[in-house]
């Protein structure tokens, strides 16, 4: 008879040839931070290796520990994260903020409490994978619209009775894609149709808007967007996440959303480090301008060499290259020359999109670009000499 570990090792051996054979198998490596130009990470304002974010780091943890020790609901509510709730809430223009362990998180922790069976939930195709899970934890079925297509959203509102409670889902900067969503128009439909709109603005937050808030922020009040959620391990350069909104929301969330009351708090050392990043976002409104004609020198002249680029205006730039091997074989090409960058295949994208993500940072030099985009002419010019070794 076959051991209970016997068999499972054989499940797991299926699964791994299954994967082997599509060519998805995924590896991590070890990133030698000073040795990569780093154009695959979301640190888009240069602050997750800013000092005086680790000093705030390490002055919080001196003051508070180096752990939160419990969660919020018990005793692990410090000053720290309330003083950061406060200003997270006024960062977006809202009455109130709740910190979150991590967006993947905080997104759970949302449409668990808010949906769910009953729950009629719209996501638009590309929303991110934890607005995904988020919706199955809920037990609420997702009823995907087609990218930033809004007649499409309003087919299948138009499709639904009218009385269940309905909700609108989006991403406000979409990850692999960099295009942002149309708020105003989501949020026009969505009142429309007496359904609450949540817009996930974790690319967003800290890089687009008056102030660094974001594309909802202060632009879109709480009455358009009800339920925001942002992320800090992007563009602040920490780490967690808060969901802003209404008193009822908020309280509503502390009650009933499972992610967030069987947790540990977040570390008080990390919550100080977001407070200080904060403090620079509002005072160095320079490293968004900087990071904005970064991003308007990469597209100009990557569009001069004639690069796949996608429409965006955002640090993030997908270089569509269509099929897995051939952007691994672009990122290797990358990686020689000391430049990483995201391969980013299915099933993150669908099949046939593969990309290299490349994102841009406030804290990259212009000859950090000249490297990027020398690369790049050189990765088309050799894919161009095999094509031509080939063809007879
Ligand atoms: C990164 C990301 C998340 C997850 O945030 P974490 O804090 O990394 O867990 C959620 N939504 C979107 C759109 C993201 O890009």
């Amino acid at each position: 008879m076959l051991s209970p570990t016997h068999d499972w090792h054989t499940r797991l051996a299926e699964r791994s040839v299954e994967r082997r054979a599509a060519g998805l198998w995924r590896q991590r490596r070890c990133h030698a931070l000073e040795t990569a130009r780093d154009f695959a990470s979301n640190d888009y304002l240069g602050l997750a290796h800013d000092p005086r974010l680790a000093e705030a780091m390490a002055a919080g943890a001196r003051r508070y520990g180096a752990g939160a020790r419990a969660s919020h609901l018990v005793n692990g509510h410090l000053a720290v994260h309330e003083t950061l709730e406060t200003r997270l809430a006024e960062l977006v223009g809202r009455p109130r903020a709740l910190l979150f362990a991590t967006g993947y998180m905080a997104n759970l922790g949302t449409l668990q409490a808010l949906c769910d069976r009953h729950t009629l939930l719209f996501q638009d195709r590309l929303n991110h994978a934890s607005l995904l899970d988020g919706a199955t934890l809920a037990g609420a079925r997702s009823r995907r619209f087609h990218h930033r297509d809004r007649a499409d959203l309003e087919r299948l509102l138009n499709r639904t009775p009218e009385d269940a409670p309905r909700m609108v889902v989006s991403d406000g900067v979409f990850s692999m894609d960099g295009d942002v969503a149309d708020i105003a128009g989501l949020a026009e439909t969505a009142q429309h149709h007496s359904a609450w709109l949540m817009i996930d603005d974790a690319h967003g937050l800290g890089v687009m808007g008056e102030a660094g808030g974001g594309c909802v922020g202060r632009a879109h009040g709480v009455e358009a967007v009800p339920v925001l959620v942002g992320t800090l391990g992007k563009a602040l350069g920490t780490g967690g996440a808060f969901v802003a909104g209404s008193h009822e929301l908020i309280e509503h969330l502390i009650q009933f959303a499972r992610p967030y009351v069987y947790t540990t708090a977040q570390s008080p050392g990390l919550a100080a480090a977001t407070l200080a990043a904060l403090d620079i976002l509002a005072t160095e409104p320079e490293r968004r301008q900087r990071l904005h004609t970064r991003i308007a020198r990469f597209r100009h002249e990557a569009g001069r060499l004639g690069l796949p680029l996608r429409e965006s205006d955002t640090p993030i730039q997908p270089l569509m290259l269509g099929n897995g091997a051939r952007v691994m074989a672009w990122a290797k090409r990358l990686a020689e020359r000391g430049l990483a960058v995201g391969a980013i295949r299915e099933p993150t994208v669908p099949s046939g999109q593969a990309r290299l993500r490349i994102s841009l940072s406030a804290a990259h030099g212009d000859d950090d670009l000249d490297a990027l985009l020398d690369a790049l002419s050189v990765c088309q010019a050799k894919e161009g000499a095999v094509i031509r070794e080939t063809t007879p």
